[in-house]
């Protein structure tokens, strides 16, 4: 209600004289030199330093335009001296629109909608997803249950920044003159969209083999190598020969089944022949016979067992109805694959071949032999990974611990890789590190496409929430305006006609997560409402002008 009529001689005037006169004094509105207002107004002086200017046009504008929209005489400027006197009539000083139309001085003119005051469960004032009619649109909107259960999820699933129940700044209206005081502040809208959110907690990490998918392999006795079949980096199936080594314990194993096998088939003659001539020899002979066979059995069975310790398929049922020369052949390249036989002499070859075969299907990730080198059962010559499996170990803030779990699932995007991987979280660490407050947590991806390689490393998120339709603003468009965050909301009837009030309505807002440019609305706004994004600040501005005259104390934190 502070009117600043001020009378000045009428001379003629350019139109340009309000501009000349902004120049002069920037930084001042035209009733700061003429009426200083004390103390407040000098605070507000202060903080509106680096919008003074546009404020200043602002208030130009609006009184050009309504003269001559109400076909008034235009007020005339006077600069002869350089100072600031304006003929001002019909003018709110306080909220920079005329007087006559001036809704927050005489609310009346426009009356405020119902007040369902504070919401406890989303945290706002007027919470449109309790009360859609709160929103700025021709007809009341749907609030949908899956809006409800987003929230809900939003809320559950991190704090998300309080804002003060007590706080009255949404009952402001900031009101302009006319559309095109809108344009000159600079203000530009958007709507409120519906747009896919993605909640996550982010941490650099590291890929490597998983260990269950990994095997190193030695030779299992000593010996020397006596060819290498496989390289690093060669895709190899489970059962496929990687070596072989020249190993004479394994020679000396085949000479003991052999001997073994002689000797049960020499008892087993010789318990038949006792037994057929039981009436005439002593019973104690037979019994010791069937005891030497029982014996020659069991050396049989532990020569069998030795060689296949070695992963050496020896059938011995086979075996003991061949003849000696067959059995001979038969073990002299046990193990040895087919293809690699048909390159011996089976006659001449050594019968200490050990065959090294991948336990897995995989690729060979390290090799550290090469033929001729003598080896034994502590060397390790090849590890074979199966990379269609990797693990991602993630460093995460031992803050966010509370809302990981396992089972969310993880994304990962290896640095200079434009390829993301998605896999599933399945362990946490119960430790943190000492130094750097940071959790491990382990994520097992598919890499059946090989894109993954270990050692190598990147970004992982968890994903929290996967939110397809969440309500979203521009980011940067909502200001924290000391104990409530608030974004401005175009009346609905705003573009009616040209008397219809120029209103944006303040509305306190729970944010929730930021992706890109998109910062989600817990509760606050509705699809399809129109808010302030570039030049907000202007009316940020005008609501901490307001609320500094109106002497709310909580805009001013
Ligand atoms: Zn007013
Ligand atoms: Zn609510
Ligand atoms: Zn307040
Ligand atoms: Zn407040």
């Amino acid at each position: 209600m502070n009117h600043s009529v001020i009378h000045a001689p009428e001379t003629s005037l350019g139109l340009s004289s309000p501009e000349s006169d902004v120049n002069n004094s920037p930084g001042k509105s035209p009733g700061t030199t003429t009426k200083p207002r004390g103390k407040i107004r000098r605070i507000v002086s202060l903080v509106l330093g680096g919008i003074g200017p546009t404020l200043v046009l602002i208030g130009f504008a609006a009184v050009f335009y309504f003269g001559h929209r109400n076909d008034w005489k235009i007020p005339k400027f006077a600069a002869l001296t350089g100072s600031a006197e304006a003929v001002r009539t019909d003018w709110c000083e306080e909220h920079s629109v005329p007087e006559s139309i001036c809704v927050q001085c005489d609310p009346t003119l426009m009356p405020k909608g119902p007040d369902y005051r504070w919401c406890p469960e989303h945290g706002v004032h007027n919470c449109p997803l309790h009360h859609p009619d709160v929103a700025q649109l021709k007809e009341t909107p749907t609030v949908l249950a899956s809006d409800l259960e987003r929230a809900a999820r939003a809320l559950a699933i991190a704090p998300r920044k309080e804002n003060n129940s007590a706080c009255a700044v949404y009952e402001t209206r900031i009101q302009f003159a006319s559309v095109e005081s809108v344009k000159q502040a600079g203000v530009d809208v958007e709507l409120v969209e519906r747009h896919p959110i993605v909640e996550s907690i982010s941490g650099s990490g590291e890929i490597v083999y998983d260990p269950t998918r990994l095997a190193s392999l030695a030779s299992r006795l000593p010996g020397s190598v006596w060819m290498v079949q496989k390289n690093v980096g060669d895709k190899v199936a489970k059962g496929e020969l990687l070596a072989v080594i020249d190993a004479p314990e394994v020679g000396n194993l085949k000479s003991n089944l052999l001997r073994s096998l002689a000797e049960e088939k020499l008892q087993q003659q010789n318990v038949s022949r006792l037994t057929q001539a039981r009436e005439v020899i002593a019973g104690s002979l037979i019994l010791d016979a069937e005891a030497a066979l029982a014996k020659a059995q069991a050396d049989v069975l532990n020569a069998e067992q030795s060689l296949r310790n070695l992963g050496l398929p020896v059938q011995v049922d086979s075996l003991r109805s061949m003849s000696d020369r067959q059995v001979l052949d038969s073990l002299r390249l046990l193990g040895i694959p087919d293809e690699i036989r048909s390159q011996l002499d089976s006659q001449t070859a050594t019968t200490n071949l050990l065959p090294i075969v991948s336990p897995i299907d995989g690729a060979i990730s390290k090799r550290t032999v090469a033929p001729g080198e003598v080896v034994d059962p502590t060397r390790i010559l090849f590890q074979v990974a199966d990379t269609r499996q990797m693990w991602l170990t993630l460093s995460v803030p031992l803050e966010s611990m509370d809302q990981l779990a396992v089972g969310q699932s993880v994304r990962f995007q290896a640095d200079g890789s434009r390829h993301e991987v998605q896999g599933q979280l399945d362990w946490i660490s119960t430790a943190a590190d000492k130094q750097t407050r940071m959790v491990q947590i382990r994520a097992v991806l598919p890499n059946s496409d090989g894109h993954l390689r270990s050692e190598t490393f990147g970004r992982g998120q968890v994903i929290l929430r996967n939110e397809p339709d969440a309500i979203v603003i521009p980011k940067g468009s909502s200001h924290w305006e000391g104990c409530c965050q608030v974004v401005f909301v175009r009346d609905k009837s705003y573009f009616d006609s040209p008397e219809s009030f120029k209103v944006f309505h303040v509305r306190s807002v729970r944010l929730g997560a930021t992706n890109g440019n998109y910062t989600e609305v817990i509760s606050g706004v509705l699809p399809g409402e129109v808010i302030a994004t570039v030049g907000s600040d202007v009316l940020r501005a005008q609501l901490l002008k307001n609320n500094l005259g109106a002497g709310c104390d909580c805009v001013a934190e």
